[in-house]
């Protein structure tokens, strides 16, 4: 599968929350697909995994800090990105977060901390690399948004309208772009086997499993696959797309 514009260049691409399930997942996806890529791995207090997979390929998979909530950050990190690469050919938004409970009982916290590392961060990532993304007339914007957007469950006020925002917020962007070569996606996840899930005890996974029609967690290779072939050159034509993930519970 080929990523870039440019046969022979390097494919330059950012993954954020490159330390969590995902993140590796689809990380070591493009790494395993494609020796011409080099990945960046956006990391902010853990990164040992994140390193691990660095250590596995060499050069070509690095770290980069990346606090996705920070606008300054953002432009510090492209600017690395751009100065050993000279160009960004793919953004994944996967990082986030989510602090469950009641509304009545939600503290401030708990709303703008999901809020803002869930959708804000969205909005620094897509405006940090837009620019290089229109110089090239190349670029692949791939955000991780959540099933919660479409089927949001009782205890996510926060997550499921910060996901919604992330939907919408990819839509309208891929109008914005598209002229400039630019395809912008979302991907819904379902349950997905991560960290994000480990809050969840033995009983309640069960009762999850009860409704999924395929009676299974997916796994993280199982979304990274589906952002790999939205990232690729044969995928140009889908843009403004909300790809749900979910073993068929929507
Ligand atoms: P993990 O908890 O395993 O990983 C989340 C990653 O995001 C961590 O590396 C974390 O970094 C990072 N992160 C969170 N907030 C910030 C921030 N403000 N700045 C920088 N990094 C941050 O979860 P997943 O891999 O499962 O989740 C990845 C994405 O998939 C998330 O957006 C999540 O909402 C979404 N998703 C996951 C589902 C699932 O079932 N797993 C289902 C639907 C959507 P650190 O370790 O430093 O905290």
């Amino acid at each position: 599968m080929a990523f870039g514009a440019d046969a022979g260049a390097v494919r330059s691409i950012l993954v954020t929350g490159g330390n969590g399930g995902l993140g590796l997942a689809i990380g070591r996806w493009f790494l395993e697909q494609d020796e011409e890529t080099r990945v960046w791995l956006g990391v902010r207090s853990s990164r040992v995994k994140a390193e691990a997979l660095a250590a596995e390929f060499g050069g070509r998979c690095e770290l980069v800090g990346l606090e996705v909530t920070d606008r300054e950050n953002w432009e510090a990190a492209v600017a690395r990105i751009s100065a050993k690469d000279g160009r960004l050919d793919v953004l994944v938004n996967n990082a986030g977060v989510h602090r469950d409970s009641l509304l009545a009982t939600m503290s401030d916290e708990d709303w703008s901390s999901v809020i803002s590392s869930n959708l804000d961060s969205v909005f620094y990532g897509c405006r940090a690399v837009i620019r290089t993304m229109m110089g090239q007339r190349f670029g692949r914007i791939i955000n991780i948004a959540s099933l919660s957007a479409l089927l949001p469950p009782v205890g996510q006020t926060n997550y499921a309208a910060a996901k919604a925002g992330v939907v919408t917020l990819s839509q309208t962007l891929a109008k914005e772009v598209a002229r400039a070569g630019i395809t912008v996606n979302a991907i819904l996840p379902g349950y997905i086997e991560t960290e994000a899930l480990s809050d969840m005890d033995s009983d309640a996974a069960k009762r999850a499993k009860s409704g999924i029609p395929m009676r299974r967690f997916g796994r993280p290779e199982e979304v990274a696959a589906a952002v790999g072939f939205l990232a690729c050159q044969d995928a140009g034509y889908i843009t403004g797309s909300a790809l749900k993930i979910d073993g068929g519970i929507f």
